[in-house]
């Protein structure tokens, strides 16, 4: 072991990946691919799969089609319902890091603080919670967007003697049959947990900040014949995936990127919920309540058949005044009502600008910290994927690197790029390769226009609360362009757009 920065001795891998979610095995495939093999896959968590291993709270399902929520590499007929559940995402990572025999490279329960170019070296050099220091020639981190827990900043919280529980660290021992419980957060986790768990509780309320945009959800259980149709025959399933695809293209494509030249299609959308809500919810009063005030698109929008009829239940209640305390044994709200509460829940998702942009410190050339950078001179990444000043990086969950609706659209994407650039490094037997600072202005300039039209700049979006914007009021998450481009790009960005060392 040495202290990071003494550029000691020690082995130099072909690569260190962050984090072994869907992401970061991704990556080793394409590294794979590109001849590399000494891998190391460093992962916070005690085993694979991301979000889908931590992620285990009651109602967990994939919200997008699961023909499309997979590799396109790696098609699984298996999926026992249109939207499979959390578990078969899980059982699904391990397979894959079976078949592309990623385990070997995977090392669990380390955390990693920061990294570091060491230019005489040419290599990263990764320091992870225990002070160990690991090198490799390329660093990759593939940490999630949706990795970094947000606990509610409310006066109190602290001395609750109840039980609490945050979505992503769920317990299973927390008895909640016939108990009173509260679920802080309206987003697409408690959408999915709260028609789950209501009918066992003696008392639900359901403390509302923002109302969502909630579609209904075309869920259908697979028959078993059809799976069997999937494995025997896959261009059936790549047919259905393509579909799935289209769907998903045309609503992030019209409804949110192009607002401005193409309302219609977000106002579809936004007619399909209303209508959803008013089918589903009788009450005018209780309606409104459930009635987002912002346009449809600014946050992430999310499908459920059972979210709005479970607050027509006699012992669920919807609270929409603002929090002001939580006691030992209770909810108190800005207008002095308080309601006592065995569990508390928390489904107050994740915090991304601020712990997640990067997760880990990212020392790069002559020091620059691309936290400071991108806090400093905006959000910003080549292709969502290269930041200039730090050489073989590839930091895979950048500003503008979502693109389209299922996170594989992205990884794809992503994996070309990279198989792209190490052709290119190997061709020129270079050792490093650096993004230019020209190529990453003209890039940001793009993305910057292109948001342009979007609802994110045109939309009505200031009460959404959204993630999707960044601390400096910038929609810096999702590549404001269709997948087919982010595609071609990744095929054919031009090469001269780094330099190699
Ligand atoms: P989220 O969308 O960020 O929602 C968090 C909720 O907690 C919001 O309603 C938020 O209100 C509320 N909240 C946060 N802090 C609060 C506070 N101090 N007081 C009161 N309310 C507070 O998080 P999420 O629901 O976990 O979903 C995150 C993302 O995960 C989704 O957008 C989706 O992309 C993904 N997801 C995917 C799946 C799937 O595919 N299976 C399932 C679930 C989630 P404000 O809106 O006012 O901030």
């Amino acid at each position: 072991m040495s202290a990071i920065g003494t550029s000691g001795a020690g082995h130099v891998r072909d690569a260190v990946i962050v984090g072994a979610g869907f992401g970061g095995m991704g990556a080793a495939i394409q590294l794979h691919r590109s001849g590399l093999q000494d891998l190391v896959i460093l992962e916070r968590e005690d085993d694979l799969g991301g979000t889908w291993h931590v992620n285990r709270y009651p109602g967990l399902a994939v919200d997008i089609p699961s023909s499309t929520y997979s590799y396109s590499f790696e098609p699984n007929p298996h999926w026992t319902r249109l939207f499979a559940p959390g578990s078969e995402l899980k059982r699904y990572a391990e397979h894959v890091a079976d078949t592309y025999d990623l385990r070997r490279h995977m090392r669990f329960g380390i955390s990693v603080e920061r990294s570091n170019w060491d230019e005489r070296n040419r290599c990263w050099e990764v320091e992870t919670s225990e002070g160990e220091v690991v090198r490799g020639r390329y660093l990759l981190t593939a940490t999630g967007f949706l990795s970094q827990p947000k606990m509610p900043d409310i006066p109190g919280i602290e001395t609750f003697a109840g039980e609490v529980v945050h979505t992503t660290a769920w317990d299973d021992d927390v008895d909640l049959t016939g108990r009173r419980a509260a679920v802080i957060g309206t987003g697409a986790t408690a959408v999915q947990l709260i028609p789950t768990i209501a009918d066992r509780l003696a008392e639900l309320t359901v403390y509302q900040r923002t109302a969502i945009w909630v579609a209904p959800k075309p869920d259908l259980p697979v028959p078993r014949a059809v799976r069997s149709v999937f494995a025997a025959l896959p261009p059936t399933q790549r047919a259905v995936r393509l579909l799935g695809s289209a769907v998903l293209e045309v609503m992030m494509v019209a409804g949110v990127l192009h607002y401005g030249s193409l309302r219609g299609a977000n106002r579809i959308g936004e007619t399909v919920c209303r209508r959803h809500l008013q089918r589903s919810i009788k009450d005018p009063e209780l309606r409104a309540r459930l009635t987002p005030d912002y346009s449809f698109g600014c946050k992430r929008p999310t499908f459920s058949n059972d979210y709005y009829p479970t607050f027509t239940k006699p012992h669920v209640r919807l609270e929409t005044e603002t929090i002001a305390s939580i006691d030992e044994s209770g909810i108190t709200t800005a207008d002095g009502r308080r309601t006592e509460v065995d569990v508390l829940v928390l489904a107050t998702g994740f915090n991304l600008w601020d712990t997640n942009f990067p997760a880990l410190r990212v020392i790069g050339r002559d020091g620059r910290d691309l936290g400071r950078f991108w806090r400093e001179s905006r959000f910003q990444a080549y292709e969502g994927i290269a930041v200039p000043g730090f050489p073989n990086f590839f930091s895979l969950n950048s500003p503008y690197s979502y693109s389209g609706l299922s996170y594989f659209t992205t990884i794809e994407s992503q994996m070309r790029h990279i198989g792209r650039l190490l052709e290119e490094v190997r061709r020129r037997e270079a050792t490093t390769f650096e993004v230019t600072e020209a190529a990453n202005a003209e890039f940001l300039a793009r993305m910057t226009e292109k948001l342009g039209d979007s609802v994110f700049t045109l939309g009505s979006c200031a009460t959404a609360n959204s993630y999707y914007f960044n601390q400096h009021g910038e929609a810096t998450l999702l590549r404001p362009t269709t997948t087919l481009n982010a595609f071609r790009e990744a095929a054919s960005f031009p090469l001269d757009d780094y330099a190699y060392g």
